[in-house]
């Protein structure tokens, strides 16, 4: 301001030294002259300015704010503290938005953000991957060209936010999304989509098993009753013999519920049990002598049941829990191995330190394709036979539970007719030669 005020006593001086000038040599033109020369300079140099502020105006930033003496310098200098001022706080608001950005990068959920008119103004890496969208290519076009799903459109157009909306998007088949839109500012929109696929998974299982578990008692618990119902309706009359008979087969039906359940307590707390199978110093020799015992019982001698001597090691874990996993495995190959088969129980260390606990036989096998399935419940190969044989459809489930909380892994190789092997393999931790 004190600039300003300057020149313009500074332009005052100079017009009343051209007047001075002038009626110093009056009637000689020197003086107009020299007063029409100041006020050239004068004007010629605030146009100079001028032209200068004006191209700066033009493109200000980037361009640095021109340097002048005089009036413009205070100008000049207003403009370049206003300019800097302008370019910091424009920093830290792009540092802001990348900051923004960045969070919502790193959310664990899909966000799309729609303007009025549902297009796409940003989204973030999730959401592309949900709902199969580029923001390289998509930024701009209304979302509902790009998820054409009817579902969707006409959640988007009815306005009716308050639950989320369940989608099986055309786009990205095999995915179960939860969307969600939550209108903000004037008229745009957050479309937030979360990955549902695993619940959704664990639902159908979830009813998959219960439906199992009805079916698998309800056909016992039918021939139970209808045994009973016969029994009591012809009581007296039936021969002692038949009565017998059905009161036989009832109870073989009744022995079966019986094992279900027994299976079904057992997988439920492999399951919830939160604690660590108790580490206990499991005898090999011991164990594995238990398990062929228990599976010649089992055969009655019908096949041949040989134990490979084991080496004087030890297991470390549950001996409970170990005896009920390779129980499992030997009963089911004197289960699914015909008369005069041959079983072969085995213990390998390996110079690792890992070990190998395998039940071998030479029974029924099992196709290719059943084997990456064998270990979910219920899951069974031949129904009939399973049943047959007194089999739940649980025994592998809960070999499975009981090696995951041993470390150890379960490797099946089998051929159709020629028999099938199950091999256990045990962390180096697990296993102690003394
Ligand atoms: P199950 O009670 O039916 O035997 P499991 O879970 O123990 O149930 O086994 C699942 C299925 O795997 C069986 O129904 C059977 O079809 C197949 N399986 C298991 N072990 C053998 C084996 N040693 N030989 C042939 N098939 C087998």
């Amino acid at each position: 301001m004190i600039t300003v005020r300057l020149e313009a006593m500074l332009c005052l001086a100079l017009l009343v030294f051209a007047a001075l000038v002038a009626w110093a040599v009056k009637g000689s033109w020197w003086g107009v002259a020299a007063a029409m020369a100041g006020l050239v300079l004068f004007i010629g140099h605030h146009l100079f300015h001028l032209s200068r502020l004006v191209r700066w105006l033009d493109q200000p930033t980037g361009t640095p704010v021109p340097e002048a003496i005089g009036a413009w310098e205070g100008v000049f200098a207003l403009l370049h503290r206003r300019s800097r001022r302008a370019a910091e706080r424009q920093l830290e608001l792009s540092g802001g938005l990348e900051r923004f950005r960045s969070a919502a990068q790193a959310l664990p959920d899909g966000v799309v953000v729609l303007d009025g008119d549902h297009a796409i103004e940003w989204l973030n890496a999730t959401a592309e991957g949900h709902l199969g969208l580029s923001l390289a290519q998509d930024r701009g076009c209304p979302v509902t060209n790009l998820l054409r799903d009817p579902d969707f459109v006409s959640y988007l157009e009815a306005g009716q936010y308050a639950e989320p909306l369940v989608l099986h998007p055309s786009r990205t088949p095999g995915r179960t999304l939860a969307l969600q839109v939550v209108p903000y500012g004037e008229e745009q929109k957050l479309l937030m989509s979360r990955d549902i696929s695993q619940l959704e998974k664990l639902e159908t299982m979830r009813r998959d098993f219960v439906a199992n578990v009805s079916h698998e008692l309800k056909t016992p618990l039918t021939v139970v009753s209808g045994f009973l119902e016969t029994l009591l309706d012809g009581l007296g009359e039936i021969p002692a013999a038949e009565a017998e008979r059905y009161l036989g087969l009832a109870s073989d039906q009744a022995l079966r519920m019986e094992r279900l359940v027994e299976d079904l307590l057992t997988l439920s707390a492999l399951e919830t049990g939160t604690l660590a199978p108790t580490e206990e110093r499991v005898a090999l020799a011991d164990l594995l002598a238990g398990v062929a015992e228990e599976a010649r019982a089992l055969s009655s001698g019908r096949q041949q049941i040989i134990l490979a001597a084991p080496p004087p090691g030890f297991l470390l874990g549950s001996r409970a829990e170990l005896q009920s996993a390779f129980g499992n495995l030997a009963s089911n190959a004197v289960r699914y191995t015909a008369e005069g088969g041959s079983i072969r129980i085995s213990w390998e260390s390996l110079p690792d330190g890992s070990g190998i606990f395998s039940v071998k036989d030479d029974g029924i096998g099992i196709e290719a394709q059943h084997i990456p399935r064998l270990t979910e419940r219920f899951y069974r190969v031949d129904r009939g036979r399973s049943r047959e044989s007194g089999g739940t459809g649980l025994g592998l489930a809960i070999v499975k539970h009981v090696l995951t909380r041993h470390q150890a892994t379960l490797e099946i190789e089998s051929q159709p007719g020629s028999g099938s092997r199950f091999s256990v393999r045990f962390p180096p931790q697990r296993v102690s030669g003394q």
